[in-house]
């Protein structure tokens, strides 16, 4: 229990609802490395890469997904736009033979970043559990 409450005090996030880095990186006020976009989904390099391909999938539109724990019935096209982008993302990278999707869900799950985002991971052999 400790450990779990360190780890998410280190990233020191809460669900406040506020605006985050990801509007000015969807507005292109600050520069990522896009790897997709469409109307609904953008794609683009994390900027601490845990594996050799680490790349972030996020709605345009928040629309109160802060987390995929503040799912609505209303979400579920976009969640599914989400999905599919990832494993476009899987195919532009060259990984889709074998990679990892992954959201971090509220303080405890390890999110930082409070506008939901899928981590498409790849490039090394992945292990299982994971930390
Ligand atoms: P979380 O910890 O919320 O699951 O994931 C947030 C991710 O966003 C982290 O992997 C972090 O490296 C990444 N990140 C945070 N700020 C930026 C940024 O300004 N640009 C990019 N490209 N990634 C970021």
């Amino acid at each position: 229990r400790a450990a779990h409450n360190e780890e998410a005090a280190a990233k020191s996030a809460s669900d406040t609802g506020a605006p985050t880095i990801f509007d000015k990186i969807i507005a292109k006020e600050i520069p990522s490395d896009i790897v997709y976009e469409d109307e609904s989904v953008l794609a683009f390099k994390d900027i601490n890469p845990q594996a050799p391909v680490h790349v972030l999938v996020i709605p345009k539109l928040r629309d109160g997904l802060t987390t995929l724990g503040k799912a609505e019935p209303r979400h579920v096209e976009v969640l599914g736009q989400l999905l599919h982008a990832s494993k476009i993302v899987a195919e532009k990278e060259g990984i889709v033979d074998g990679f990892r999707v992954v959201i971090n869900n509220g303080a405890e799950g390890c999110q930082s970043v409070y506008h939901l985002h899928l981590h498409v991971l790849g490039g090394r052999q992945m292990k299982w559990p994971p930390g």
